[in-house]
């Protein structure tokens, strides 16, 4: 096949210029991005040869090599891991593919116009855009490429310009070479960095790479005084020059240490290095269990939730290790779903290497692992919001979401996930506008308050606007605010905390106990009764929009409120459904008025006047307009709503 120029997705351009337009200020990290990714493909080449060891073709010497080359300014790469044939060159070099890529860019965008620190931000591990950092400091990037099992090779470049060229090209083993011609000012003795100075690269190997779990390699010239026949230095002779291959990485694993022996900075550099993170993370459990299954844990709670942590190609898991050989990336099965957000490994002799994915899932031993591993996290989530609910707060905002949805998934995975989850959750709430646990509104719950009431929205401002609000406020009844559309659904699950039913201001009768809301309720039923025919003349207007018109006790100063039925979808939920599209789902809504407000004079007496007349008809449609506009939902037809308003001012 004849050399191929293609043009890169646009996505991946704009990223490359992003790359090349140095948006990172510590550029070195390139080689720990290029190590990791050589790492992973020799790890897709163990788990498949697993299956099938004619792949590794009699070669199963897992290696990484750095190759500087002084004269040509570059810095070679190689590995003999899974490599690439021509299709996957051109899917996972020349095109973006996961979604996500453009909300990347609009976050670098930002960052850049904001001058921002970007070493604080995990922005490119988050992404995993990781291959592209070589554009950083490359001038040129070739790949050369063969695919372990097949037999022609590839050869890729770029110089990162909008396009790359792609052709056949000759390579004995199988693997994958990155070849980096580097930009002027990081080769030479003059450069701050030099990629070609053998120590340089040593270091930097044992700053970010030190725990890659294959040899990095790398040849060394060194000058010796000849040995005589008794090993002594032979004086005056001239210096010989030899070679020597040499291993930078100590490869030791770090979970095996002794966690008195392990610094702060090796852990975070693991993390980094090993699971393509950018920040130090929230928390760190490192567990050794013996006794019915033996095994070592080395957890992390990243800093930053992914910003694909609840899309479906996000995939969960932790890497499994038997006596320390690598077994499984990403293990779906060890955790439950609700701690997806959990990154490392666990270690355990007593998973078999050669088992099949299906038959690992199902074994006793790797259920008894995360069974115990799960109640240490929740355990350590439970003392972090005792002791420090500050850095709980951090968790919370970054992964509470997971938490909830745990919680509402506990109707396929038991109710006992309830009992596990139920005192993690936090919720900002109508008292001092700040988080506060289930635990802590029932102990502050006064004692004739029956009942847990929320309210939903998009946010805060429109929750405290509600007019049903006003009623509460007032009482000094705390409302939790739920914003979050997974919220209303994970409370219903909930059903109860300790016994206190949840109850939704938007739905039913509030069951308020107190004397005056008593008074209210019988002042109102005899309202009801006097007013019943207006009450269904104005549900008849409104027809199958409304299941029920009724006379509100839970409204102080607005006029009118829609409100769910008691049981079905409510309002928010009904939207929440809506935009997944699933619109079947639809509330039960009633129009509550308010008798206290002069409009219900003005309603009564256009009753009075002409039940059948076009005002009366008009009044009621503009209160179910308006009704709809308090809860965020636009009137189905806005312009003949903005006509009948009109008309009214205009008289
Ligand atoms: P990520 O590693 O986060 O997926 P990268 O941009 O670093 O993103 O790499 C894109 C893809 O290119 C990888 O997922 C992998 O499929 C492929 N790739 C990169 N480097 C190598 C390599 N050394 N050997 C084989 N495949 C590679």
């Amino acid at each position: 096949m004849a050399k191929e120029t293609r043009e890169f997705q646009a996505e991946t351009r704009e990223l490359l210029d992003l790359m090349i337009n140095s948006i990172y200020t510590n550029k070195e990290i390139f080689l720990r991005e290029l190590l990791s990714n050589a790492s992973d493909a020799m790890d897709k080449l163990h788990f498949a040869a697993l299956t099938n060891r004619d792949i590794l073709g009699g070669d199963d010497n897992y290696e990484i090599f750095l190759v500087p080359d002084k004269e040509n300014h570059t810095l070679t790469i190689a590995d003999n891991g899974i490599g690439m044939n021509r299709d996957e060159v051109i899917e996972n070099i020349g095109t973006i593919a996961k979604s996500g890529t453009k909300a990347f860019l609009d976050q670098l965008k930002q960052a850049k116009e904001e001058n921002a620190d970007l070493s604080d931000k995990d922005l490119i591990g988050q992404f995993g855009v990781g291959f592209y950092s070589a554009f950083m400091v490359a001038e040129k990037v070739a790949i050369v490429t063969k695919k372990a099992g097949e037999s022609q090779a590839w050869r890729w470049e770029s110089t990162g310009d909008g396009s790359y060229s792609i052709e056949e090209w000759d390579r004995d083993r199988r693997g994958t070479s990155i070849i980096i011609t580097l930009k002027k000012e990081f080769y030479g003795d003059e450069a701050e960095s030099d990629f070609t100075a053998n120590y340089q690269l040593q270091n930097l190997v044992k700053k970010y790479s030190d725990y890659v779990r294959y040899p990095i390699k790398m040849d060394f010239e060194i000058e010796e005084t000849p040995k005589d026949s008794e090993g002594k230095p032979i004086e005056g002779a001239e210096k010989i020059k030899r070679h020597e291959i040499r291993t930078l990485n100590s490869m030791q694993p770090l979970w095996t240490k002794n966690k008195a022996d392990i610094k702060e900075e090796e852990y975070h550099e693991f993390l980094k290095n090993q699971f393509h993170e950018w920040e130090n993370p929230m928390e760190i459990f490192h567990t050794k269990a013996e006794g019915n299954v033996e095994y070592t844990a080395l957890l992390y709670i990243p800093a930053k939730a992914p910003f694909n942590l609840y899309h479906t190609d996000f995939e969960p898991g932790v890497q499994l290790y038997s006596r320390h050989v690598f077994i499984m990336d990403k293990c779906k099965d060890l955790l439950p779903d609700y701690l997806r957000f959990i990154k490392g490994l666990v270690d355990s002799p007593d998973l078999s290497l050669n088992i099949s994915r299906e038959l690992l899932q199902q074994s006793q031993e790797l259920k008894d692992i995360g069974r115990a591993l799960e109640k240490n996290i929740l355990k350590s989530l439970e003392r972090k919001l005792k002791n420090k609910r500050e850095d709980y707060e951090k968790f919370w905002n970054e992964y509470g979401k997971s938490i909830k949805i745990g919680v509402y998934n506990s109707m396929y995975s038991g109710r006992d996930t309830i009992d596990k989850l139920k005192n993690l959750l936090l919720f900002m709430t109508s008292k001092e506008g700040k988080l506060a646990s289930l635990k802590e509104y029932v102990e502050r719950m006064p004692e004739s308050q029956k009942k847990i009431y929320y309210a939903t929205a998009k946010d805060k401002g429109t929750i405290e606007r509600l007019p049903q609000m006003e009623l509460l406020k007032e009482k000094g009844i705390e409302v939790l605010y739920l914003l979050d559309p997974v919220d209303e659904f994970a409370i219903e699950t909930l059903h109860d905390y300790e016994g206190k039913e949840f109850h939704s201001i938007s739905r039913g009768d509030l069951g308020l106990d107190d004397a005056e809301s008593q008074e209210t309720k019988k002042e109102t039923e005899d309202i009801a009764k006097k007013n019943d025919d207006l009450m269904k003349d104005i549900k008849s207007v409104l027809g199958d929009k409304v299941s029920d018109v009724k006379i509100s006790t839970r409204l102080k100063s607005g006029a009118v409120c829609l409100v769910a039925d008691e049981h079905g979808p409510s309002l928010s939920m009904e939207q929440t459904f809506a935009e997944m599209n699933n619109p079947m789902f639809k509330a039960q809504r009633i129009l509550e008025i308010n008798p206290r407000h002069e409009l219900f004079t003005r309603l009564q007496s256009l009753h009075a006047a002409n039940k059948e007349g076009q005002d009366f008809k008009d009044y009621c449609d503009l209160l179910y307009a308006q009704a709809l506009i308090i809860e965020g939902i636009l009137p189905e037809n806005p312009v003949d709503f903005a006509a009948k308003v009109a008309q009214l001012m205009a008289k």
